[in-house]
């Protein structure tokens, strides 16, 4: 049998992270040399081919030491604390925030202001530790309560108003599920919840199910730190039960193209295009050599 291998023509980049890429290559064009704090894509492979153009990824204890330069931020946004820390050592920020991101830190801090005046809580459903939620924390002044699945719910005061907020790559449906249950448990009726689910990766997931039912096996190409991979990779597990995650073409197992006459190569929206290009072309070795 001939195997027919396809690239998910949806898949790549979502345009937060084009932009942010965008920035960093303008930037090491013009100067060689740039500072990024934190990984700019969840994405190993992307960010070794932007280390070798000149990229220094920092954390945020490096970031604390930088004097007199430029440092980049990405798409996933900072805390207020990270523009203060700039100022002070006059560190100019690249500010490459996604526009969604920056939207939802706005809302945040707008309704951490309106439950600062009376006694109420932000709530945020997303990944402890996450960049973007440490910067949505931020904006609550770091008093936001983290809730990541519905056994967190036990952390909020139901007797007290609440502003509920969602990271932007979180699952839509999981999403409204969590917030019905703190509906029916809330004790005061001052309770809203915003719909902040970015639509690249909501939309991302209906374009992916059709996808997965055209094919007798799916590579899902995604970085082991991308909250929207595994996401994703849930989501076409659930309709292609053939699908198997890799980080690169190294991660591929012969046995799995056994037999299969459709193959599909998909990705997160931090999988940069030539690298399932390069899964691709090792798909065919390895056909190759069965033969
Ligand atoms: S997933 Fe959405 S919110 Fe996040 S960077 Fe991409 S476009 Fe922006």
């Amino acid at each position: 049998m001939t195997a027919e291998i396809t690239i998910d023509k949806n898949a790549g980049f979502c345009f937060g992270v084009v932009k942010a890429i965008g920035k960093a290559e303008e930037e090491l064009e013009r100067q060689g040399k740039l500072y990024c704090l934190g990984d700019l894509v969840h994405n190993n492979a992307e960010v070794a081919r932007l280390r070798s153009k000149g990229l220094q990824v920092v954390d945020r204890k490096m970031f604390e030491e930088l004097h007199d330069t430029e440092v980049l931020i990405r798409a996933h946004g900072e805390p207020p604390m990270t523009y203060d820390v700039a100022r002070q050592h006059n560190v100019r920020l690249i500010d490459a925030t996604c526009p969604i991101v920056l939207s939802l830190q706005q809302k945040v801090r707008k309704g951490f202001e309106e439950m600062r005046q009376i006694g109420g809580q932000v709530v945020i459903y997303g990944l402890p530790g996450h960049a973007e939620v440490i910067g949505l924390n931020g904006q609550a002044d770091n008093t936001a309560i983290i809730v990541s699945n519905i056994d967190d719910l036990v952390a909020i005061d139901v007797t007290k108003p609440v502003r509920l907020y969602s990271q932007t790559t979180k699952n839509r449906e999981d999403y409204k599920h969590l917030a019905e249950e703190l509906k029916r448990l809330m004790k005061n009726d001052d309770f809203e919840v915003y719909d902040t689910v970015c639509n690249s990766v909501a939309n991302r997931a209906k374009e992916l199910e059709q996808f997965a039912h055209e094919v007798d096996m799916l590579l899902f190409v995604a970085g082991e730190h991308s909250s929207n991979g595994r996401y994703l990779y849930d989501y076409c597990r659930r309709v292609q039960p053939n699908t198997y995650i890799i980080a690169s073409e190294n991660e591929l197992k012969g046995e799995w193209l056994n037999g299969r006459g459709k193959i599909g190569i998909t990705g997160a929206t931090s999988t940069p295009r030539w690298l399932m290009e390069q899964v691709m072309e090792c798909c065919e070795k390895l056909l190759a050599q069965k033969k």
